[in-house]
């Protein structure tokens, strides 16, 4: 099938292409002419390729909460089993992730997931950011934590001291967990992403950048 591309003129310098698994979308100065934007296709075909593979398999991969499903849960690949009980609940074995409940329906089975992964996060993430925080001498300028599936962050931090996370990274082990609970507390530090700011997350988390890594290999099995 061939993939639908987008051009998007702006008043930007050069070419880019941004590749998605069902487009790509090509952005170009005002004024260039189309001969020159195919030239350009054309010299990174190779590349649009193999990212595009790259984007499919990744898109296949997003956590699908249906029976028989695979789950990535605590870097453990489960499977997803759907069962009809009285009682709403998720239980977790060596192999399996079960949500329950007495209706099945997609919506319904997202709920529990939901519930269960948003439990989890109150009862985890406030209390050592907040930790972290005081033992840092942020404490005071921590006013709030709050909890958001956003589209595509784990966290983020307001320059009003208000730290987000998503809850969906309660998903992920454990030690990437306390990476993203450091990696936003440190924005009470520095509100950047500054050496000095790498710095401090690494006084903390010297172990950082794998679990850096982990994000960037496996976030995109975590989202639904
Ligand atoms: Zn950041």
């Amino acid at each position: 099938m061939p993939l639908p591309c987008h051009l998007v003129r702006s008043k930007r310098k050069s070419l880019a292409v941004h590749v998605r698994h069902d487009r790509i979308e090509v952005r170009a100065p005002l004024r260039i002419a189309r001969r020159e934007i195919l030239q350009f296709l054309s010299r990174h075909q190779a590349w649009v390729c193999r990212k595009h593979q790259e984007k499919v398999k990744r898109a296949s991969e997003h956590l699908a909460l249906s029976d028989g499903s695979p789950i990535l849960y605590k870097a453990q690949n489960l499977t997803v089993r759907l069962r009809t009980a009285p009682r709403s609940e998720v239980i977790v074995s060596a192999t399996e992730l079960t949500i329950s409940g007495p209706d099945l329906a997609p919506e319904k089975v997202a709920a529990v997931f939901k519930g269960w992964l948003q439990q989890q996060a109150k009862a985890w993430l406030p209390g050592r950011t907040r930790a972290l925080a005081e033992h840092l001498g942020v404490g005071t300028k921590l006013t709030d934590v709050v909890f958001r599936k956003t589209k595509s962050k784990w966290g983020h931090c307001t320059a009003q001291g208000r730290i987000q996370y998503n809850w969906l990274i309660m998903l992920a082990p454990d030690g990437v967990i306390d990476y993203m609970i450091c990696h936003e507390v440190c924005h009470l530090l520095h509100m950047n992403h500054s050496p000095a700011y790498w710095q401090a997350v690494a006084r903390v988390c010297p172990d950082y950048k794998r679990y850096v890594g982990w994000l960037k290999q496996h976030e995109h099995r975590l989202w639904f």
